[in-house]
């Protein structure tokens, strides 16, 4: 049936402004790199981005080889979004990227001007868009001068086909090389894209600090780090959950029993403050303020429910703190 939003989907959601840009993101945001493929249940993926904007999230990310296959994500988000969304184009921010393998030979991968620029034409076909809100680079080329590449986003701004460009897994240092070429291309450079949770805080030493200088947002992905930061793994693999998928991007061997009491820790610490783990840890991340929005991934709309819940709890005392520190670093 025809999907009308909910009308009070502005007043349940929080945004924050992206650095020192005229974009503010919802603090939760919705990416579409499981879940979307053509494995996948295109009317569990459809209520999944319905569920998603009823509740304030304007933002959805993409990227050319999100699937599987690659490419399939983007053409069933086409799909829904020509038949849910079309009207509501203004209302959401839509972001791609292209850096990782998409198509065979030479110009299919990593940073040319070439790649680039094919791969954003082949996107836009496959959603159905005639431009997208964000345009990344998905990840550092260390053989492609940064000049060709940040050339390559500045070209796609001026064409009309992104209104802002980002890069994703970028150093701190290579961030302030690239917002330095950016910046005298008059290129309009909003965001960063950093993988960032409980268990993977590298963005704490350097990174942070650089996006703050250079008035960038962030938004961090794999906040659950692909759902070890649930309840799911402490009494084994769940059928259904990422880890037993073979050949995924979670492998069971990563699910250490080490790393199962550490969990263990944090869920007790969570259930002191009546949330679930998960919940716990997007505060967690949202209460530094240079972390503009937490991009979430769910498999179902209870997780997705869940998940915004969190927002209903975002302060930690220092003693908290401390504690959640302590089993970090032990
Ligand atoms: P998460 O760390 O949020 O992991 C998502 C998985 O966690 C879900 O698929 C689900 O797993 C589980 N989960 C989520 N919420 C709950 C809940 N409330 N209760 C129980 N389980 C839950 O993020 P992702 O790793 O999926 O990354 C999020 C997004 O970040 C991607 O979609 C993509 O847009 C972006 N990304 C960007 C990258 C980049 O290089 N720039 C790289 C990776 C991701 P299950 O399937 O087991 O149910």
């Amino acid at each position: 049936e025809q999907y009308t939003p909910a009308n009070n989907r502005y007043e349940k959601m929080k945004y924050r402004r992206c650095g020192k840009s005229g974009i503010k993101l919802p603090l939760l945001s919705l990416g579409l790199w499981h879940n979307f493929g053509d494995n996948d249940d295109l009317e569990i993926s459809r209520e999944l981005l319905r569920t998603a904007f009823d509740n304030g999230i304007t933002h959805f990310d993409l990227a050319n080889n999100y699937g599987p296959p690659y490419g399939s994500a983007e053409k069933n988000f086409g799909k829904i979004f020509k038949e849910d969304f079309i009207q509501l184009r203004d209302e959401l921010m839509i972001s791609t990227k292209a850096g990782w393998d998409m198509w065979p030979g030479p110009y299919g991968n990593f940073g040319s001007r070439k790649y680039l620029i094919a791969s954003l034409d082949q996107s836009l076909k496959r959603m159905g868009l005639d431009y997208v809100d964000i345009f990344y680079h998905h990840r550092p080329d260390p053989d492609t001068p940064l000049e060709e590449t940040m050339g390559a986003l500045d070209q796609i701004v001026r064409q009309g086909k992104a209104l802002y460009v980002g890069i994703s897994q970028y150093s701190a240092e290579d961030t302030a090389k690239a917002a330095k070429i950016l910046k005298e291309q008059g290129t309009p450079f909003l965001i960063h894209q950093p993988r960032y949770n409980m268990l993977d805080r590298w963005v704490e030493n350097g990174l942070l600090d650089t996006l703050e200088h250079h008035g960038l947002g962030s938004i961090v992905f794999s906040p659950l780090e692909q759902g070890i930061l649930t309840s799911k793994y402490l009494k084994g693999i769940p059928e259904d959950s990422r880890a037993a998928i073979e050949g995924g991007y979670l492998d069971k061997s990563q699910i250490t029993p080490a790393l199962i009491e550490k969990v263990k820790k944090l869920n007790e610490i969570a259930q002191s403050r009546n949330q679930s783990l998960p919940q716990m840890a997007i505060g967690w991340l949202l209460k530094d303020n240079r972390i503009t929005s937490v991009l979430v991934g769910v498999s179902k709309v209870s997780q997705l429910e869940n998940n915004i819940e969190a927002l209903n709890n975002l302060e930690f005392t220092s003693e908290e703190l401390h504690k959640i520190e302590h089993i970090l670093k032990n």
